[in-house]
């Protein structure tokens, strides 16, 4: 099988890790790449933006499944593209992936299939918004509703910052999401989606502020681990069956039946898990910790949802312990981060690569905002935590910040479910 991967993050960077375990495949390419996939796959140049252009390399490439990693192609109809050219794909249509691409219209389908979810008002215009905001908060919670690379979210309990953040959003034409705040600990559960048949990965957790104790503003993700200790039994189960199934169901009844990740991110509330998102990939960071934990060949399994035959797969297995990943940030990130600085040690295992180039001279540098996602896994969190935060200290870019506590309240049992 020859694979083709779309994306150039540290997600796609496990993806094709993970693939190029799978004795199935005998060729694998990641189109744009960076400077860590270039050492496990083929680099190939695409604007991953641009769904002709995206179906066109898999033609030429002769791939025999692509996985398109990150949502702005998916977004962009790049699987619709690469389908309608007759090739197997990972990953849902234009109009799935609206279930991320539209905050209102996954509220919608939400609603329809009866799922559990923060109450929310969608504010497109600024009279209304001072009523809107008295109706909620505090805490406030005020969302983009389009894509925002994880950045769209302002949490605050300060009045000012709240209509401060929905003015930006409504002055720049974006329609606004308010929404009541949850109070519980975070899930992230991966599903593997081929129009009807449902698979759950490990559950994970993410940490969104940049900062150490969850303070600063929110960014696309600085650490990760998996499984989750601290998981009531059957939680999983009844994600699957409460959340994640419906959804399924009801997209298929709309005639636009989701075709890959399909990503709930939870609080787990006093009244049960509820939804705070629903994304349409693998999510980043969390893809690094869950593919490193995953023993089934992850190729077959992603060419199984490609191809309508999930159901017929074995159950997946799962290697045991515990895996954690830290992100290590560019200087100005989640702002506007530095590049071209030179990073050393980041050919060490574990270490995968987000924003990083190889230079003509042949050095790493960076160029991104998430530069490098460091993984470590043991037999248990604890050991899998140390383990990570040994392999950053062994990497070095000047101006890099990370955060200090992925994985620290998990290890230390001071994670409680409420109810
Ligand atoms: P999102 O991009 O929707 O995942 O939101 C980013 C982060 O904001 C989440 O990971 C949560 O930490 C936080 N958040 C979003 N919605 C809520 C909510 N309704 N209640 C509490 N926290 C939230």
């Amino acid at each position: 099988m020859r694979v083709l991967v779309v994306g150039s993050g540290a997600r796609e960077h496990a993806l094709v890790l993970a693939a190029a375990h799978d004795p199935a495949v005998t060729a694998l390419a990641c189109a744009p790449g960076n400077a860590g996939i270039a050492g496990v796959a083929e680099q190939l140049g695409v604007d991953a933006g641009d769904p002709a252009a995206v179906a066109e390399l898999a033609i030429g490439w002769r791939a025999d499944l692509v996985v398109v990693g990150p949502e702005v192609p998916l977004v962009a109809g790049a699987a619709d593209a690469v389908r309608k050219a007759g090739i197997p794909c990972f990953g849902p249509s234009a109009a799935a992936a609206r279930i991320e691409g539209s905050k209102s219209f996954a509220k919608d389908v939400m609603a329809a299939a009866k799922v559990a979810t923060a109450h929310s008002e969608t504010v497109d215009n600024p009279a209304r918004l001072d009523a809107a905001l008295a109706r909620f908060g505090p805490t406030w919670v005020v969302k983009d509703d389009g894509l925002a690379a994880g950045k769209g979210v302002v949490v605050t309990s300060d009045y000012d910052t709240a209509r401060a953040h929905a003015m930006t959003l409504l002055d720049g034409g974006h329609a606004v999401l308010l929404e009541s705040f949850l109070e519980g600990p975070e899930v992230s559960l991966f599903c593997l989606v081929d129009g009807r048949t449902v698979r759950p990965l490990l559950p994970a957790q993410d940490f969104k502020r940049v900062g150490d104790g969850d303070t600063g503003p929110n960014t696309g993700g600085m650490g990760a681990y998996a499984p989750l200790p601290w998981a009531p039994e059957g939680l999983t189960e009844r994600i699957v069956a409460e959340i994640v199934q419906p959804v399924v169901d009801e997209l298929a009844a709309r005639g636009t039946p989701f075709n890959g990740l399909l990503y709930a991110g939870l609080v787990l509330t006093a009244d049960g898990p509820q939804v705070i998102e629903f994304n349409c990939r693998f999510g980043d960071p969390e893809t690094q910790v869950v593919l490193a934990l995953l023993a089934s060949p992850l190729a077959t399994l992603l060419h199984a949802v490609a191809t309508g035959t999930l159901a017929g797969q074995p159950p997946l297995e799962w290697h045991p312990g515990a895996a954690v990943t830290v992100v290590v940030a560019a200087d100005g990130y989640p702002g506007v981060p530095r590049a071209g600085d030179v990073i050393t040690g980041a050919e060490a295992e574990g270490v995968l690569h987000a924003g990083t180039r190889r230079r003509d001279d042949g050095a790493v540098v960076s160029h991104g905002g998430r530069v490098l996602s460091v993984v470590g896994t043991g037999p248990d969190l604890g050991a899998a935590r140390e383990q990570a935060y040994e392999r950053v200290a062994k990497v070095h870019l000047a101006g890099s910040h990370h955060r200090k506590d992925i994985a620290l309240r998990a290890v230390q049992g001071e994670i409680s479910v409420p109810g």
